[in-house]
């Protein structure tokens, strides 16, 4: 196994934020120094095909990075980029047979944040 896989591999055991490639990236420079995005992207794809690592198209084509293989759909936070795992979705649709269901929207950290900053600016609108 190359460094560069198992510092992949290592870094996403347990990891529960999906993360981008960038991301990824960042983190085995940590440990190994200079290794380019391409380098890492390379080792996950051969890491999803070996069906160790689960790829989750996210917004604007941004691919995340999941070490959880097992059944479950994913959800997105439109504002923080977050992906959240959900466990139960059900969709029907006569005559397709979905295999990944993304749920765009937002979470409720973004949300609360919003409402906050529309507060504020209703105040100084007042003023
Ligand atoms: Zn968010
Ligand atoms: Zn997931």
């Amino acid at each position: 196994m190359t460094a560069q896989r198992k510092a992949v591999l290592d870094i996403l055991e347990g990891n529960r934020s999906h993360p981008t490639v960038e991301a990824i990236t960042e983190a085995v420079r940590q440990r190994l120094g200079y290794v380019s995005p391409a380098t890492i992207y390379n080792t996950l794809e051969s890491l999803c095909r070996l069906g160790l690592v689960r790829r989750v198209q996210g917004l604007e084509e941004k691919a995340h990075f999941d070490p959880d293989t097992s059944i479950h759909e994913h959800a997105i936070c439109r504002e923080c980029r977050a992906v959240f795992d959900v466990q139960d979705i059900e969709v029907n649709i006569p005559d397709f047979t979905p295999e990944e269901i993304v749920v765009r929207g937002i979470c409720r950290a973004c949300e609360s944040r919003i409402q906050n900053r529309d507060i504020r600016e209703d105040k100084e609108d007042e003023v």
